[in-house]
């Protein structure tokens, strides 16, 4: 590392860093290694960090989960006798602090550093609909001011957001605007006096909306192309709060229609400049997206505890269930998953911050600094995005299959984590609209702006090959894990080449193929990720030879899963685009990229499963 004090200037900061670090470059990942020393695994952190998760954990048991089996129901804040329930929850969670995460300590917040933010965001999921509540309140409904606003605003709500005086919503979906954000109908128009905008028009789906005090707004002004975004209060008026809306989940969430009649907006609370607001949404959802993949791992976790719990006291044939193999199977995947899965998630969050750092060092200002660290790495926030939500929609499903009917009974409250969790596949983006967007995204910076080199990091394919012809010496399961990473990586690299000269821009609207490539793309992370952190590990072997075994029985079982998803999707993709002797020649090179192993996975589940059994929780 460069150890000079000076500060470069603007322009070459970026050439400077990369030059510096190259894992700092998002989507780095498919063309290198990054050095594992440089990776943050979540065995670092320190107390401080871990006392900020217990708390939050400590408080969605006391406050939400408790009064959850006390009830025997869980709140709906549509039922008008369990709203104040629902708001006396929300201010006790900001008595402690809870909406002042993301906001930097001038405005009244904790000023946590990012990756402390997604730890916090894995620690909330044990609140169930308040997770959404929170995360609405500390992410998409605040970070629009703390990243775009000026001095003033900030100053004028930031310290009412943190302290939860103010509930702040995000408001950007309208009936003909959903995954199209942009194309929304709600309209700003200057007063004649220019002192405000008048808006009109109409949101749906707005999280805190039946309860905020202040909301950012999106909205066109006058015939603008793309969006503005505006600070708009409650007390301006003009606003109609629908009813709250009956929904699968997250039932103790406010989720309702907003209808603007001539509101007015001061001018001085548009926020950023004019049209501004798309790129605002969409930098404050990458921000979402990374926090929403921490709450998949975070509700993984807890289904691995309750079940293990259950499995332990339920008997049938004589015996607890926690010994059948179907169980221990369900038990050693989601552990495996959840595992896996937290290695990208907080690799990803120390990366925004070291970025963050390295942007600050070349003179940026803080908020910039932040909201381009996290830019950076669109690629990986939308893979977390996506992987985060199905592991949260299969581990509440494969957790409320273990507790069998009462399960399905309201009363143990798995059914409820089940419903609550498929919301997390839906919004900040569905999740098709994330897998095409971490495709697009990466196209983007090799074709456009040519930060990354595909078609390089390529040429070294034929290479590989051939070496795989020869006998692979080494029985380390730590070298066949490498060989299968580098394996993935150029399986995307070979696919997407060939299909990108094949269907050239047909293949944007190939969307089956972009999406079997999204699926590679996010495998080759996720694996990557938990092979560089066992191999952090071994560099510095903890004290327990037994868990850090399980962990690396983890790794084999997360490559040999990575491996079969791999070759499904490259195999759906090359026999969707390619014919004849092009068709069958790829599918050879897929076969010796991705060789299968002789692997026990039956095995493998059943020593993480027993060892998570015997601890009694999810225990890494
Ligand atoms: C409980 C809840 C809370 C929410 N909270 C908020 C909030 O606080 N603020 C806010 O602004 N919004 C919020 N939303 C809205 C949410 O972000 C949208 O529902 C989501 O972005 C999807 O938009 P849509 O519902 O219009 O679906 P659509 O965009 O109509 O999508 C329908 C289907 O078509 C697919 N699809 C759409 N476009 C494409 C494409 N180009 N290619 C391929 N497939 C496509 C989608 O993947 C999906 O499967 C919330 C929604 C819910 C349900």
């Amino acid at each position: 590392m460069n150890t000079s004090t000076a500060i470069p200037p603007k322009s070459t900061a970026k050439a400077v860093q990369q030059q510096e670090a190259p894992h700092l470059t998002g989507g780095f990942f498919l063309t290198d290694f990054m050095d594992p020393k440089d990776l943050f695994i979540s065995e670092e952190w320190t107390e401080e960090q871990q006392m900020i998760a217990e708390l939050v954990m400590d408080f969605c048991e006391r406050e939400v989960q408790k009064p959850f089996f006390k009830r025997g129901r869980e709140l709906e804040i549509s039922r008008p006798e369990d709203r104040e329930e629902v708001m006396a929850v929300f201010q006790k969670a900001a008595e402690l602090g809870l909406c002042s995460v993301s906001i930097p300590e001038e405005y009244g917040g904790m000023g946590l550093d990012f990756n402390t933010g997604v730890l916090f965001s894995e620690a909330i999921a044990g609140g169930f609909s308040f997770a959404t509540t929170i995360g609405a309140q500390t992410s998409i409904g605040s970070l629009p001011i703390v990243f775009y606003g000026t001095e003033a605003q900030k100053q004028k709500y930031l310290p009412g957001i943190a302290s939860g005086e103010l509930i702040a919503a995000y408001a950007l979906t309208e009936p003909s605007a959903g995954s199209d954000a942009n194309a929304g109908k709600t309209r700003a128009n200057l007063s004649a006096d220019g002192s405000h905008y008048l808006l009109n028009g109409q949101k749906i789906w707005i999280t805190n909306g039946g309860m905020a005090d202040v909301f950012i707004v999106f909205a066109k002004i006058d015939d603008d192309e793309d969006l503005s975004a505006f600070i708009v209060e409650k007390a301006f008026g003009g606003i109609t709060i629908g009813k709250e809306e009956k929904k699968m989940g997250i039932k103790a969430s406010s989720t309702v229609q907003l209808f603007f009649d001539d509101c007015p907006v001061p001018v001085e609370n548009l926020l950023s400049g004019r049209q501004a607001g798309f790129k605002i949404a969409l930098n404050i959802l990458n921000t979402g997206r990374i926090k929403l993949g921490a709450g998949g791992v975070g509700g993984a976790k807890m289904s691995v505890t309750r079940s293990v719990q259950f499995a332990k006291e339920r008997k049938q044939f004589g015996q607890a269930i926690a010994t059948f193999g179907a169980i221990r199977h369900k038990i050693g995947d989601i552990t495996t998953q959840a595992f896996a899965l937290d290695a990208a998630l907080y690799r990803t969050g120390h990366m925004v911050d070291e970025k963050t750092q390295a942007f600050l060092a070349s003179g940026m200002e803080a908020g910039e600094a932040k909201l381009s660290a996290v830019r950076e790495f669109a690629i990986e926030c939308a893979i977390l995005k996506t992987k985060g939500a199905e592991l949260a929609c299969y581990a509440t499903d494969e957790a409320m299959q273990i507790h069998g009917g009462m399960g399905y009974a309201a009363e143990t409250g798995m059914e409820m984590g089940y419903r609550d969790a498929r919301i997390t596949r839906i919004y900040e983006g569905t999740n098709e609209v994330n897998r095409m967007l971490s495709v697009a995204e990466l196209s983007k910076r090799t074709l456009k702006t040519k930060e990354i080199d595909l078609v390089k990091a390529g040429k070294a394919i034929p290479g590989f090959l051939l070496k795989s012809f020869l006998p692979f010496k080494s029985a380390a399961p730590m070298d066949h894990a490498e060989r299968l990473v580098q394996g993935m990586k150029y399986c995307f690299l070979l696919i997407s080449g060939v299909a990108g000269k094949k269907l050239r821009k047909e293949l944007v609207e190939a969307q089956e193929i972009v999406l079997n490539l999204a699926d590679i793309l996010a495998e080759t992370y996720v694996a990557e990720s938990v092979w560089l952190k066992l191999h952090k590990l071994h560099l510095s072997p903890n004290n327990d030879p037994k868990m850090r075994q399980i962990k690396q029985q983890m790794m084999e079982l997360s490559l040999y899963e990575a491996r079969d998803t791999t070759h499904k999707a490259a195999k759906d993709a090359i026999n969707s685009f390619a014919t004849g002797f092009q068709r069958r020649l790829l599918l050879v090179v897929v076969n010796r990229l991705l060789p299968g192993s002789a692997m026990n996975p039956m095995k493998l589940r059943r020593a993480v499963a027993d060892y998570v059994i015997e601890k009694g929780e999810y225990p890494f």
